[in-house]
């Protein structure tokens, strides 16, 4: 305060030595980008001890990849005998210098032994390198199970040109990469605009065949516009590829001018084998656009660097006017490294400060509270920006520890699709664990289909909207978030009803977080749940997609009929409304369960088409019960020829006989 001016000018100073910082940033196209520790895998089923024969075994299947892979780019072995045989393989980044390679390997080695502590199978994804081993057997075969996205750049303003030349360049790069490197790598540019480009690096591991990696590649790529649709960059990482586009040149242009053929200096191998091409699965582009470094693109760097720095400059002058003139309050929202000070990339979510959703909440105030689920209470919230949340609070212990929480965490924010709510951040501080929604305006489906007043609102349309909602939701959860996420816990109040009544599913995931089988036996609402739970998850704890599937049927028919599937005692009804819905069909009678609300309005045809789906997902035996796939499928053929197949018995009745449902259910709840 005492020297104002002077505080000034070396503010002004400091922002100068910033901007020069940024221009020097981006003449330098290795520091652009640092090697920055993206993604830990730790799965807690098997632990080895300290002095074990598989830590040894371990030991030295570091040290044998980190020689071999330090030299090649790429090693892979195995160490030991059953049942202490260890497998493992490490990768560095096809474009990296020797001892860039060894630095990531070694640091990798590190940090797997710190953060999957005793683990008998983990992996390790940095930007440079990739490190995986475990006691199972994974070398040469092609997974997709595990697979992480991250976009790093905000949308593009030209979303179709974009597009258009990502195409161009994936598959280009695809193609390269699985069937024309033999360090199974492509790195290349393509020019997206007069004065940007598309820099995009591919790369698999080489314990995979040419025709494994060009498909991971491939299955990869086709879920980009899923999660990421017209993002400046993404980087994708699975166990057997990995994918990254930015619009800056991140890899280091010199080493990759040959990816192609012969291999780059850098990282010397054996000579290659003999490369038979076959066919590639599906079309593809013509050879790519690669012009790193050619005489027009000199000149166009050229232009592009005159337009950074004039930009950047007046950027600078409108900036400091800014900044002097109207110094603004701080952020009460912002991305932060975790409080262990452990780095996570984040792009999207955001991690929320306590304070800023006490705030939001009103202290997490009675009068806030929308709900209490089972993982605890749910707030809704104000934000600053008079955006509208819901927080919310789980009172249930995660079985895993926070830094794994946080990546899960992560991981779920990154399932996005229209008929799943948005998990928009999450906050770990001071023992809470919040998570926070985009709020919904009509809350959960339950709260307006039993109630006799408000279920009205629900017109045929609506129904119908709703019931292909929640589907594709799943759909998309079972077969294309690549996750492959069962939801174990669907059921009218966790679907939630946007300012349109579209279908929204609710914690997806947190059955990843928590053991919602124990949960589900210990929980006080276990009767509301358990009406949707299929037998075979309520008696033995088998979850699979066929469970979810039978959930969805319940629902299907709830929505129908406006009936709740509770259990007849509770409800005081004769029976429960599977039985009664079966019971009905079996007569002939079917439509005639149809909720009076809407029976006047709608399409017997379709009303009786969406019965027998209900009916077919309910049935017994798991298998039988249709996927989601072809569930969406017949739910969207109006076409009065398709016949659809005969459902059998609803489980519950096979099971022990109309007047057991009850029995059946209890018993297994006091297990
Ligand atoms: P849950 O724990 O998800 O079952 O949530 C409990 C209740 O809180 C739900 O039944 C809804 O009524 C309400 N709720 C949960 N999430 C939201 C949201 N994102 N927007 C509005 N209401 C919500």
């Amino acid at each position: 305060m005492a020297f104002p001016l002077l505080s000034k000018q070396l503010d002004l100073l400091f922002l100068l030595l910033l901007y020069f910082f940024f221009l020097i940033i981006l003449h330098n196209p290795i520091t652009k980008s640092q090697n920055l520790l993206f993604y830990t895998d730790c799965p807690t089923d098997a632990n080895y001890t300290r002095n074990s024969t598989f830590k040894a075994n371990l030991d030295v299947l570091f040290s044998s990849l980190y020689s071999a892979a330090s030299v090649s780019g790429f090693s892979d072995d195995t160490v030991g005998q059953l049942p202490d045989k260890v497998y493992g393989l490490a990768i560095c980044r096809g474009d990296l210098s020797l001892e860039e390679c060894q630095k990531c390997l070694n640091t990798s080695m590190q940090e797997i032994v710190a953060r999957c502590p005793h683990g008998m199978s983990s992996g390790i994804w940095y930007d440079y390198c990739f490190l995986r081993y475990s006691n199972q057997s994974f070398l040469g075969f092609m997974d997709t199970d595990l697979y992480n996205y991250d976009w790093t750049g905000s949308k593009v303003t030209q979303p179709k040109l974009f597009n258009e030349s990502l195409a161009k360049l994936m598959n280009s790069l695809t193609t390269r990469a699985a069937y024309g490197s033999p360090l199974m790598y492509a790195a290349g540019s393509v020019n997206y605009t007069d004065f940007s480009k598309i820099y995009g690096l591919l790369m698999c591991t080489r314990d995979i065949s040419k025709d494994d990696c060009f498909r991971c590649l491939k299955f990869f790529i086709g879920e980009i516009p899923v999660c990421c649709n017209s993002r400046g960059g993404v980087r994708v990482y699975a166990w057997n590829c990995n994918i990254r586009y930015e619009l800056y040149p991140f890899y280091n242009i010199t080493a990759v001018d040959n990816t192609s053929s012969p291999p780059p200096p850098s990282l010397p191998l054996p000579p290659p084998p003999p490369l038979p091409l076959p066919p590639p699965a599906a079309p593809l582009s013509p050879p790519p656009t690669k012009d790193d470094g050619g005489g027009k693109s000199g000149a166009t760097n050229t232009i592009v660097i005159i337009v950074i720095v004039v930009g950047g400059a007046l950027c600078l002058v409108l900036f400091l006017f800014i900044y002097l003139w109207r110094r603004k309050p701080v952020r009460n929202i912002r991305p932060k490294d975790g409080r262990d000070g452990e780095k996570i990339l984040y792009s999207e979510p955001l991690l929320f400060d306590l304070d800023t959703l006490k705030a939001a909440t009103n202290n997490f105030s009675v009068e806030n509270k929308l709900g209490e689920g089972g993982f605890g209470p749910v707030y809704k919230g104000t934000l600053q920006d008079n955006k509208e949340i819901a927080v919310k609070r789980l009172s249930r212990t995660s079985r895993q520890g926070l830094a794994e929480l946080k990546n899960e965490v992560v991981l779920v924010t990154k399932l996005q699709h229209r008929n799943l709510a948005r998990l928009l951040g999450f906050c770990l501080e001071e023992e809470e664990k919040l998570l926070v929604y985009e709020y919904l305006h009509h809350k959960s489906l339950d709260k307006i289909l039993f109630d006799s007043t408000r279920r009205r609102q629900l017109d045929w349309r609506t129904r119908y909207k709703i019931i292909e909602g929640i589907g594709r939701g799943i759909l998309y959860l079972h077969e294309d978030s690549q996750l492959k996420i069962v939801h174990r816990d669907l059921k009218t109040s966790n679907i939630l009803l946007d300012k349109d009544m579209n279908p929204k599913i609710s914690d997806f995931g947190l059955a990843r977080l928590f053991n919602i089988d124990e949960t589900h036996r210990n929980t006080s609402k276990i009767a509301g749940t358990l009406g949707y739970m299929a037998p075979e998850f309520v008696m033995y704890g088998h979850f699979s997609p066929k469970s979810d599937v039978y959930s969805f049927g319940v629902i299907v028919l709830e929505i129908l009929t406006g009936r709740q599937n509770s259990f007849p005692q509770e409800s005081g009804q004769l029976e429960g409304l599977l039985s009664y819905v079966w019971k009905q069909w079996a007569h002939g009678m079917a439509f005639e369960v149809t909720d009076k609300y809407i029976i006047e309005e709608c399409p017997t045809q379709d009303v009786l088409r969406c019965i027998q789906i209900g009916l077919l997902c309910v049935q017994e035996v798991p298998s039988e019960r249709p996927n989601m796939e072809s569930i969406i499928l017949m739910l969207s053929s109006h076409d009065s020829t398709t016949t659809l197949p005969a459902p059998k018995h609803p489980a519950s009745l096979i099971q022990s006989g109309m007047s057991n449902v009850v029995e059946f259910s209890s018993i297994t709840v006091n297990e």
